[in-house]
């Protein structure tokens, strides 16, 4: 590792190189001359800034000038990553722009509801894609006057689609009725890293007894559990305990747990047979909805076409939307401008050219594939089995599950097939394209064409 004074050093050589990029002198005291140079081993540079926001910030507007002013006095292409936490940050910044650091983190947290007390019910909201899992976990909270009670509750789906959030809901509302019930919130890693320790530790009872001795075990992303057969047999038998005992169980993936790769067949017959509820990717009217939620707390509001317009153009999962409303509300507080559709346009430049790669639906699959082919549309959603239509048939399915965001049995649908038919062609096609660079080739060529949409 390079000595420290030696980095220090040199990132302050780096700095004049930054400071004459950017040229903008404001704009370098708030975001470049609060980062504190950390280390530097090989190519790996360690800065330290406030906060994740601020880090994200910086990746995406400074690091490329970063990199190549360092690359100055290094001579080297480095690395970069930035730990948070470091904070004699921005009062310089903020009596420029008039606000305080803590101000930004307050209203990033406002925006992102990142502390967990506010994972609750009353700010999540309900559409249609989420109407079952948001009941089926309010079920679990009064599980005595709900007709909606299951043991164990299964919620899957994509990333940023609010499972994490839908969990800790039911833990917090648990919690707060103090009637006594014993909780245990965790996510399966920190799950994972406790069983460790605690064989580590010869501590393997108390281990067993704290899970086994609650009323409700909520465990978030349990599809890790597939890294390690020894915690999946521990689970098991926690899991048959508390069952036999009718104490409740709530467990997140992003897969269904048929299709949890690892996962042994009994805990999949076991997560499987309570409740399986999936939450779908959100269609504009939820994705506005939820952006009008999310301004509620903030300090800075926004018309509601600018909504309109994230929520028409980012038809991303919640984390994405987040982002993007909360880019928007540090530029107007930064620079106290008024925002109208069209600076949020440009400011957002980036998400919405991210965006239109994924504009692609099942028919445009078809389309493409059947074009390719030279087949005809109903050819792919037919029934004819032989085989210079089944291989193309399972081409648009493999596509299909690739380019949208639809579920596997909404694809199914597309081609009058079930769910489990689309994930067999898309294990299938998946290895195929390993197996023969022809196959590949031809995928390849259908995908750039999906993606020129
Ligand atoms: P997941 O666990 O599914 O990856 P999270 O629960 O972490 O997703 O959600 C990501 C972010 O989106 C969180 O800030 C969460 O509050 C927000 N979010 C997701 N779904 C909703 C919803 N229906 N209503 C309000 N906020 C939501
Ligand atoms: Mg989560």
């Amino acid at each position: 590792m390079e000595i420290h004074s030696d980095f220090k050093h040199r990132w302050e050589e780096a700095l004049k190189h930054i400071r004459e990029t950017i040229g903008d002198q404001d704009t370098y005291r708030r975001w470049i001359k609060s980062i504190v140079p950390l280390s530097c081993e090989k190519n790996n540079v360690l800065l330290g800034v406030a906060d994740e926001f601020t880090a994200e910030w910086i990746k995406t507007n400074f690091e490329e000038i970063i990199v190549s002013s360092l690359k100055i006095v290094t001579e080297k292409i480095c690395r970069i990553k930035y730990e948070a936490g470091h904070l004699p940050v921005c009062d310089e910044l903020a009596a420029g722009a008039g606000i305080k650091s803590q101000d930004l983190a307050h209203k990033a947290d406002a925006v992102c509801d990142r502390s967990n007390g506010c994972y609750n019910f009353t700010s999540f909201v309900v559409g249609p894609e989420n109407r079952i899992a948001y009941a089926a976990a309010m079920g679990m909270v009064d599980t005595k006057s709900s007709a909606l009670s299951a043991n164990p509750l299964f919620i899957y789906g994509g990333s940023g689609l609010g499972k994490t959030h839908l969990i800790q809901a039911v833990a917090n509302e648990v919690k707060n009725k103090k009637n006594g019930m014993k909780t245990e919130y965790l996510s399966c890693e920190d799950l994972l890293n406790q069983y460790v320790d605690a064989i580590r530790t010869n501590r393997h009872y108390s281990f067993r007894n704290r899970f086994r001795k609650v009323n409700y075990l909520m465990i978030d992303d349990i599809h890790f559990l597939s890294k390690t057969t020894q915690l999946q047999e521990e689970f098991f038998n926690t899991f048959n305990s508390l069952y036999n005992e009718n104490n409740k169980i709530i467990l997140t993936s992003d897969k269904r747990p048929s299709e949890i790769h690892g996962l042994e067949s009994r805990l999949v017959s076991r997560f499987s047979s309570g409740l399986t509820v999936e939450i779908e990717p959100f269609g504009e009217e939820t994705r506005l909805a939820i952006l009008r939620k999310k301004q509620e707390k903030q300090q800075i509001k926004f018309n509601d076409d600018i909504l309109a317009f994230i929520a028409k153009n980012i038809y991303s999962d919640v984390r994405v939307l987040e982002g993007a409303l909360f880019r928007l509300v540090v530029y107007s507080s930064i620079d106290n401008c008024k925002m109208t559709v069209d600076l949020a346009n440009r400011i957002l430049n980036d998400y919405l050219e991210q965006q239109s790669a994924k504009r692609v639906n099942i028919e445009a699959v078809q389309k493409a594939v059947a074009e390719f082919y030279d087949l005809r549309v109903s050819d792919l959603t037919g029934r004819n089995r032989s085989s210079n239509i089944a291989v193309p048939r399972m081409v648009s399915m493999y596509l299909s599950r690739k380019f949208t965001e639809h579920s596997l049995p909404k694809i199914g649908e597309a081609f009058s097939k079930n769910h489990a038919t689309v994930l067999h062609a898309f294990r299938k096609i998946e290895k195929d394209r390993l197996k023969s660079e022809k196959v590949n080739r031809e995928i390849s060529q259908i995908e750039r064409k999906l993606q020129a949409v």
